[in-house]
């Protein structure tokens, strides 16, 4: 069923639809076009984090699985199959992918929500319009992507001419399982590579689904495999592999260091890096629409759990609207999400994706507490909700930039409000991070925001509003928030390399 027709499901209707689901779920390795066991048929669970029940053992892909995965995927770019094919024949098939992902959208929202606890009506709203945009938008990119003809010597001819990298190794997180993947899978298989995807294993389900629709449009066999598997066997694995060109990762600053280190123990490979972040949104005195903006504030925070990692976690309010800001975050903000059951359209605040990171964001609340924070409210998991893995939406004032609330990415609902005083303390402590993916600037005075958009250490600056934007806006960070471009053309030219033919002419 496609995205409008699903529009409608409610509560009911969407628990007939998991119930069905969770009965013929596919678990196996997708590899060269089939599902398939793992070599030391092995397997891991996977949890619904809104009640604590198992769904199903997933095959658990090990390093002699990522090693077939990357066979295949060799065999098939080294065949030609596809990245050899007419630029216009690979977008074919790419936008009938896009059609089938939209065609089965009822079947992969309800994947993602019982896999990670989403809530089933941003699945519907926002990741899957999301997912067939990136795909539809990266097949439009194919016959754009241009080489060139340098202006050189009378006798020469000089081109460069871009070409697919070879194998590209995916590695992605468990917060927007299908969209993380898109963002990579995208541009890398448009570009005419072709693809080995490891999912997070808190989030393997819907990925599997995805490649067998890749392989249903017409995408050829070996073109996009997935392996489920631990990040430190499968994953690593994929990242140490010789024949892998490229490894493309999106999770944790800490997983990005070792993902730089084992392609320098292996081949050299080139690395793409989305990491965590600690993102600012400053709020000047003179800001436009104190409602508008505190509703920015608590959506940038709260939204999908908080499990963002450009979520807008440290709110810098300047000293003369500080507590204004503050009351109108507790009367707006307070009620805005409420925890529930995420396969009910109406809830718009699921679980956290499992027990471990419930139990890490109230560790973090604690500390925030014990550090001297104000509580305003929030800070502790709801009750009535059964084993699932809540944590309440949490608001902390009077924060300081040196407590743990705001250095550690805390990635759960919780909000921590710093006070200062004037433009330069704003960047100061908005640059005072290891982290630089994205920041708020709120002001009506475009020349105090053109000076802060100059002064802050980030990949993305918003300017009165907060997580907007389109296919076109490059996505990524500074700093230890990494390097890399997802979304807009860059990203797929990121996935390709030039080659540099020079033609001496005989004279005439
Ligand atoms: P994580 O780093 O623990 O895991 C991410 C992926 O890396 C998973 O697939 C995991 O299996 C794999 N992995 C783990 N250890 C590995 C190893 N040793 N070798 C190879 N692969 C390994 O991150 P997570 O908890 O899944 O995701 C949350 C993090 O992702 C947060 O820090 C968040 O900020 C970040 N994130 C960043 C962006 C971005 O665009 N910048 C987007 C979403 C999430």
């Amino acid at each position: 069923m496609s995205l409008t027709d699903i529009e409608s499901h409610d509560r009911q209707r969407w628990h007939s639809v998991a119930d069905q689901a969770r009965s013929n779920l596919e678990t196996r390795l997708f590899i060269n076009g089939e599902f398939c066991d793992s070599v030391q048929s092995r397997s891991f669970a996977t949890v619904n984090p809104a009640t604590g029940e198992t769904l199903a053992k997933v095959v658990k892909g090990m390093p002699e699985d990522i090693d077939r995965a990357v066979a295949a995927a060799k065999a098939a770019f080294r065949s030609g199959c596809w990245s050899r094919i007419a630029p216009r024949e690979r977008m074919d098939i790419l936008y009938r992918f896009a059609d089938l992902v939209d065609q089965h959208a009822e079947q992969l929202a309800v994947l993602e929500t019982l896999d990670m606890g989403k809530p089933i009506g941003d699945v519907v709203g926002e990741d899957l319009p999301a997912v067939i945009s990136t795909i539809r938008f990266m097949a439009e990119g194919i016959d754009k992507i241009e080489g060139s003809v340098t202006n050189t010597d009378n006798d020469a001819l000089h081109m460069v001419i871009r070409e697919p990298l070879g194998v590209v190794g995916c590695i992605s997180p468990w917060n927007y399982p299908l969209l993380m993947a898109t963002w990579k899978i995208a541009p890398a298989l448009a570009a005419g590579n072709t693809v080995v995807l490891k999912p997070a294993e808190q989030s393997p389900l819907s990925a599997l689904r995805l490649a067998e629709l890749f392989v249903r449009a017409g995408g050829p066999p070996g073109v996009l495999n997935v392996v489920n598997g631990m990040g430190e066997t499968a994953g690593k694995a994929l990242a140490l592999h010789n024949d892998v060109a490229k490894i493309t990762f999106t999770g944790s600053t800490e997983v990005g260091k070792l993902i730089l280190q084992y392609a320098g123990r292996s081949n050299m490979k080139r690395v793409a890096l989305e990491c965590g972040g600690k993102s600012p949104q400053i709020f000047m005195a003179d800001l436009p629409d104190l409602e508008k903006a505190v509703g920015a504030a608590y959506n940038g925070v709260f939204a999908n759990m908080g499990e963002v990692c450009s979520a807008g976690s440290r709110l810098l309010v300047e000293r003369p609207i500080y507590n204004e800001f503050i009351e109108r975050f507790i009367a707006d903000g307070k009620d805005a999400y409420v925890p529930g059951d995420p396969l009910d359209p109406e809830t718009n605040m699921g679980p956290l994706v499992d027990r471990d990171s419930q139990q890490r964001v109230l560790n973090m609340i604690e500390g925030g507490r014990r550090e001297g924070a104000t509580l305003h409210f929030g800070g502790a998991a709801p009750t009535g909700l059964g084993k699932g893995a809540y944590v309440s939406p949490t608001l902390f004032g009077d924060v300081r930039n040196d407590m743990g609330i705001a250095r550690n990415e805390i990635f759960g609902p919780v909000a921590s409000v710093i006070p200062f005083d004037g433009p330069e303390e704003a960047i100061s402590i908005a640059n005072d991070t290891i982290y630089g993916l994205a920041a708020g600037i709120w002001t009506r005075d475009l020349n105090k925001a053109m000076r802060l958009v100059k002064n802050i250490e980030a990949g993305v600056v918003w300017i009165n509003s907060y997580e907007d934007g389109d296919m076109t806006q490059p996505f990524g960070g500074y700093k230890q928030s990494g390097h890399a471009r997802d979304k807009c053309l860059d990203s797929l030219k990121s996935y390709t390399q030039g080659k540099s033919a020079w033609f001496r002419l005989e004279p005439a």
